[in-house]
């Protein structure tokens, strides 16, 4: 009894267990892994961070007139398993991940929208492929 009111005052005077989430931020544990950062200025585009992701959550789609990649993440797809983070060239270091697990986001190609995606992402490097071929086909001098 004089134990549980020692406790009780106790805890009337110390801070509280719970935080204020999420405008204070839980302490994480060291190598909590969460959430894939992009730094678009750094990446090589070697597209090797798609190449190794399991179930797929990076995927890009390229521009069939300028040839340029966009880069697409799905945090909902994402494991957290940081294959990506290791795959990514020591000089690019263009990926890293952040200790946040959730994230709201606004990216139109999430849920549905990402298996259409996805299929733009294949066709459209495949168009690519087939548009720099025919372009080197026409720029080979005919015997
Ligand atoms: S952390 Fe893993 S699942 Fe998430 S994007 Fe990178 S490779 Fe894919
Ligand atoms: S692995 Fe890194 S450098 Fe290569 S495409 Fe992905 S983010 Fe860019």
């Amino acid at each position: 009894m004089f134990k549980a009111l020692l406790n009780a005052l106790k805890n009337l005077f110390s801070a509280p267990a719970t935080l204020n989430y999420p405008f204070v931020s839980s302490p994480k544990h060291q190598g909590a892994r969460g959430l894939i950062l992009f730094d678009e200025p750094k990446c090589v585009w070697c597209l090797k961070c798609e190449e190794v992701c399991p179930p797929g959550a990076i995927r890009f789609t390229q521009d069939r007139e300028s040839y340029a990649y966009t880069y697409h993440y799905n945090p909902y797809l994402c494991i957290y398993c940081a294959e990506c983070v290791r795959a990514c060239p020591d000089k690019a270091q263009a990926l890293s991940q952040c200790s946040e697990l959730s994230r709201p986001t606004s990216d139109p190609f999430m849920n549905d929208a990402w298996f259409a995606l996805e299929k733009e992402a294949e066709d459209s490097k495949e168009a690519v492929k087939e548009l720099k071929k025919a372009k080197k086909t026409e720029e080979t001098p005919q015997p």
